[in-house]
């Protein structure tokens, strides 16, 4: 044994998840777990591995993912046919629908099912972005309404109030049927062909591929275009419309607030109706946490008998980093509440009230010495304070004090501003901050 065996290192792109992690992924998967079980969700459990014809043609041809994300080989070299190519699994919906028609699981009632593993994409790794990573899927095959959108997104949002999760929020479109799309991609076809000097590389890839994922570009210079782009939900009729309306009011109804992106397209080809995602400023780049939307085609395209569904694929990574993140605020605050202050009389009563704060527990700074109320709740943001304390003129008059919200509370909501005689200003801080 002369050769030293030279180490290896994990392929890039594939993270080891070592002990001190791998417990707060667990208690995720609890988390996620018991609340898809509150929803009657089943776990259902698919190869990694699959056939790539079932991408290929699931996913549909022209997708990123399609296109140049797929981890895909042959075990027999010397055949490079597509039927004995295998392909990791990008994603799971296309697998879970095959398993669901192979063991015909929809034939007497619809069903409600979930899944959280590995799945591999070939693309630049950085942060947020991982040639292996870990998605929770949800789908729920053999429905047809808008109910079920709704009840998809409905969880999500539990979900994120139950890991205290905020500044995530709801972007929502409709890409109606195939028919209509196809109205729409004549039109979006020659409404670029027009503007042919404006595309850039990708652009003119996909314009006669994929012209609606031309809609999604990142690119600054073709924005205008794309916002100037005819729009689909121009060309969706009655049906799709009214279904779109329901999903809307049923979220409504849920006190769920969204934003209507007509460019949301989605990077997998076999969505129609209902899509969405859910997106966070709070990751830079990679700030989709998750995406869903309904797949009433893909059933049927993969074999099976016509079966509506909808489902959504929501990353791990990315949920566990904003969970990183919020950790590492809450203890680098300063303080619980930020006490804000004009004229003499408010700054003593501040000084004094922070004393009794103080007395409970509660960390409380006061602003130092005088300035615009505006650069105190900067500095009262700042510090990180889960509460500002406002003392004004009428405040001091009333003997009350105003209390604002800076941030969420530990199960993410976000209470709104309170006003509390004086006396009671502590007790009301300890049961909030509790
Ligand atoms: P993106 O626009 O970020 O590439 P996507 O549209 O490709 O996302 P989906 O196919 O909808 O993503 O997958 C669902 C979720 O999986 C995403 O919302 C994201 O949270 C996560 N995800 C996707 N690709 C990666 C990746 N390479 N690394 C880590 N997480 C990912
Ligand atoms: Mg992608």
């Amino acid at each position: 044994m002369s050769k030293t065996f030279q180490k290896l290192k994990a392929i890039r792109g594939m993270n080891d998840i070592l002990p001190a992690e791998s417990f707060k992924w667990q208690q995720l998967e609890a988390q996620i777990t018991q609340l898809l079980s509150l929803y009657g969700y089943s776990n259902i459990r698919t190869p990694i591995l699959e056939s790539t014809r079932l991408f290929a043609r699931g996913i549909g041809e022209v997708t990123d993912i399609v296109e140049k994300e797929m981890y895909t080989f042959s075990m027999s070299p010397d055949k490079q046919n597509i039927d004995d190519m295998l392909t990791m699994r990008p994603e799971f919906t296309a697998g879970i629908v095959r398993a669901a028609i192979e063991h015909n699981i929809t034939y007497d009632r619809p069903q409600r099912l979930y899944t959280m593993g590995p799945v591999f994409r070939h693309e630049r790794p950085q942060k947020g972005r991982y040639r292996q990573f870990h998605q929770l899927s949800v789908e729920a095959l053999g429905f047809s309404g808008a109910d079920t959108d709704a009840e998809l997104i409905i969880m999500l949002k539990r979900l994120w109030q139950q890991l205290g999760l905020e500044d995530i929020r709801l972007e929502l479109n409709s890409l109606g049927q195939p028919e209509e799309r196809l109205a729409h991609r004549a039109a979006l076809i020659a409404y670029f062909e027009q503007h042919k000097e404006q595309l850039d590389e990708d652009a003119q890839r996909r314009l006669y591929s994929n012209p609606l994922r031309i809609l999604d570009t990142k690119n600054p210079n073709m924005q205008t275009l794309a916002n100037q782009a005819p729009k689909l939900f121009d060309f969706l009729g009655q049906a799709s419309k009214a279904h779109f309306a329901e999903v809307c009011r049923r979220l409504e109804q849920a006190g769920i607030s969204y934003t209507l992106n007509p460019r949301l397209v989605r990077g997998l080809d076999y969505y129609n109706l209902t899509v969405f995602e859910w997106v966070t400023d709070r990751l830079g780049a990679q700030g989709t946490v998750c995406g869903g939307g309904r797949y009433d085609g893909l059933c049927e395209l993969l074999g099976g008998k016509a079966t509506p569904a909808a489902g959504f694929g929501l990353g791990l990574e990315r949920l566990l980093a904003l969970l990183e993140q919020k950790e590492s605020e809450q203890l680098n605050s300063e303080c619980d509440v930020y006490f804000v202050h004009q004229g003499q009389a408010a700054s003593e009563l501040a000084a004094q009230l922070a004393e009794q704060c103080r007395d409970q527990g509660v960390r409380a700074i006061v602003h130092a010495g005088t300035s615009s109320f505006k650069s105190q709740f900067k500095r009262a943001d700042q510090s990180g304070a889960q509460w500002a304390a406002i003392l004004g003129e009428s405040e001091v008059n009333e003997g009350s004090i105003s209390l604002k919200p800076l941030r969420a509370d530990k199960n993410g909501n976000i209470s709104s501003q309170l006003s509390v005689p004086q006396a009671q200003l502590v007790t009301t801080l300890t049961e909030h901050l509790a």
